[in-house]
């Protein structure tokens, strides 16, 4: 199962898609953003497949 979220990129602040890959528990992942490139750090919980919380740094 490929989970995916949309978030608002913090440099140009367009919205750009994330892909969680299914994994259950606090994510730490970096993601580069589709318009600018930049990476963007973004922090998820998710539960049994469902994110509950996405914060973008
Ligand atoms: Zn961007």
């Amino acid at each position: 199962m490929d989970e995916t979220s949309t978030i608002a990129c913090p440099y140009c602040n367009s919205e750009t898609l994330v892909i969680l890959d299914g994994v259950d528990g606090d994510i730490d992942l970096v993601s580069d953003c589709e318009n600018c490139c930049r990476p963007i750090n973004v922090r998820a919980t998710v539960e049994h497949g469902v994110v509950v919380s996405i914060q973008v740094e």
